[in-house]
């Protein structure tokens, strides 16, 4: 029987895709984000409830009335690309349900995305950098797992929005911004760009975990020093 690894869940959530959604967030990331806000989700094998595909639809049936035209539901994580079998399923059996699909993620997988993305109406796709250089530096892994998702997302022509976090004196320049744009000008079906200001709120979860943060000196992004940016690519990618 295929069991799911969840780490928490969000039922009313109003961020993570169109309308209101369940969000699902799943156990396990192979990536090490710089900023990550949940290092708790990182350990494959760590602390998190099972369940079978049958029990989240149980579930979601039961929000479906909440959802109206627009919302459904998102699976989030952690990375959750790594429970193939598991989200394939439950994703399958959503559509069957007639419940909206959504995938928040890095694109840092195992493969086995074919089987993922047909079920797929949206991938909300998280673009650490738009370099490899600057990818290894966030991520402490290579671009290349990355690329190939975002390759079969658009092979499928599922629509994307891109959501990027601005870091103070990591990812926040002109220069880096202006690369971002460029950078996602050359991807498909983009729909919308959200840039998400730095914030600490994870540092706490740090601390208790034993895990040294890298960022410790870095202050939160005020969300108005990215109006300017947040506009202009509201201007391209919404019209
Ligand atoms: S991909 Fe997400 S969960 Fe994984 S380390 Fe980066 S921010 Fe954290």
């Amino acid at each position: 029987m295929t069991m799911g690894r969840i780490h928490s869940w969000e039922s009313m959530g109003l961020v993570d895709g169109p309308g209101i959604r369940t969000v699902i967030f799943l156990q396990g990331c192979r990536l090490r984000c710089q900023y990550c806000h949940n290092p708790d989700t990182w350990e494959i094998d760590g602390r998190a409830e099972t369940k079978t595909p049958e029990e989240i639809i149980a579930v979601l049936n039961r929000f479906k009335p909440y959802y109206g035209s627009t919302g459904g539901v998102t699976f989030s994580g952690g990375e959750p690309l790594l429970q193939k079998d598991f989200l394939a399923e439950t994703l399958s059996l959503c559509k069957e349900q007639g419940i909206h699909t959504c995938l928040d993620t890095a694109g840092y997988g195992n493969g086995g995305y074919e089987d993922i993305l047909k079920h797929t109406d949206l991938v909300l796709f998280d673009v650490k950098h738009y370099t490899r250089e600057g990818y290894l530096n966030i991520t402490g892994q290579p671009m290349d797992e990355s690329l190939r998702f975002l390759q079969a997302v658009q092979e499928f022509n599922i629509p994307v929005w891109i959501r990027h976090v601005a870091v103070p004196g990591l990812t926040d320049s002109r220069e880096h911004l202006m690369g971002l744009f460029e950078a996602v000008k050359q991807i498909k079906n983009v729909q919308k760009v959200e840039l998400l200001p730095y914030h600490v709120l994870g540092v706490p979860k740090y601390k208790a975990m034993g895990i040294p943060y890298r960022l410790e000196q870095v202050p939160p992004k005020d969300a108005s020093e990215l109006e300017q940016w947040q506009n202009m690519m509201n201007e391209y990618f919404q019209n």
